[in-house]
């Protein structure tokens, strides 16, 4: 199944080109605060499924293109992410920072946007800013100490992901926590309907240009071990997200670029990048 958010925190299914509606059924209100019902709804799925499937048969839907998709998750508990995931882009970045060595760090969780959003250049100088095309991971049911055998148990589904990063020296965590540098989407596609993750291919153009195209079958920490080496040191909860490493191809993107992942059997979305408007400090002036 296909879960998204639209028009405004609105829970819906994403099924043949048609989003159902189905932020009543399960009791949410989009316009509470904090916006949690994607995390409630991943929380409960298995209990809500059966009346979210019958629904799917009665209800008409919308056309997708007459809605605004907003991220499909927002204000996860955690955002981890993993450092240098794939051998080549080991090599292209010269960096020792390899996951099965480093471990994961984390984003801010509001760098967090949709699928609709642009991404948001910060008005910095000389801003070295890169995509890195990345499979999203959401967790489904939580817990710590979670082993290889029952690693895939945890994961609720998955999603494209690019993790926006501006090169340089200061700590990673700023450089990729601007508002706008995790667009995640279209949808959060179900565990099960994704099946086999070990073997996802995965591409991201900037404009024509195809500059990454991978498998995560060259994944160094995969699927499985990801979700150990988080689960070995913070407690996992519903809906926490993870951008699971890019692989070789990284490069930069400026204001009038068009940006599009597609991950098999995931998705594809396509996003805008525009020039914004401050982001200056004094690690990183404007
Ligand atoms: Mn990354």
């Amino acid at each position: 199944m296909k879960l998204v958010r639209f028009d405004g925190g609105r829970l819906g299914v994403l099924q043949a080109g048609r989003v159902h509606d189905i932020t009543a059924l399960v009791g949410d209100d989009p316009a509470q605060w904090p916006p949690v019902g994607m995390l409630r709804l991943i929380r409960s799925f298995a209990e809500l499924r059966p009346r979210i499937e019958a629904h799917l048969g009665q209800s008409a839907g919308v056309p997708l293109d007459s809605v605004r998709l907003d991220a499909p998750l927002v204000w996860p508990h955690n955002l981890f992410a993993y450092p240098v995931n794939y051998v080549l882009h080991g090599e292209e970045m010269a960096s020792p920072n390899i996951a099965n060595k480093n471990g994961f760090f984390l984003k801010a969780t509001s760098s967090i946007s949709g699928p609709a959003d642009p991404i948001v250049l910060p008005a910095i100088r000389d801003a070295d800013i890169h995509h890195e095309c990345e499979l999203g991971l959401v967790i489904g049911k939580g817990g710590r100490h979670i082993t290889r055998e029952t690693a895939l148990d945890h994961i609720f589904g998955y999603c494209c992901l690019v993790d926006v990063t501006i090169r340089g020296k200061q700590e990673r965590v700023m450089r990729k926590s601007f508002d706008s540098f995790t667009p995640i989407g279209p949808a959060i596609v179900t565990a099960d309907e994704v099946g086999d993750a070990d073997h996802l291919g995965m591409k991201l153009w900037v404009n024509d240009e195809l500059r990454q195209d991978a498998n995560t079958r060259d994944l160094i920490v995969d699927i499985r071990e990801i979700v150990v080496m988080a689960a070995s040191a913070a407690t996992l909860e519903p809906g926490d997200l993870i951008a699971t490493g890019t692989p070789a191809g990284v490069g930069p993107i400026k204001a009038g670029d068009t940006v599009r992942i597609e991950i098999e059997k995931v998705g594809a979305m396509s996003l805008d990048v525009i020039q914004g408007q401050g982001g200056g400090s004094l690690a990183m002036p404007a």
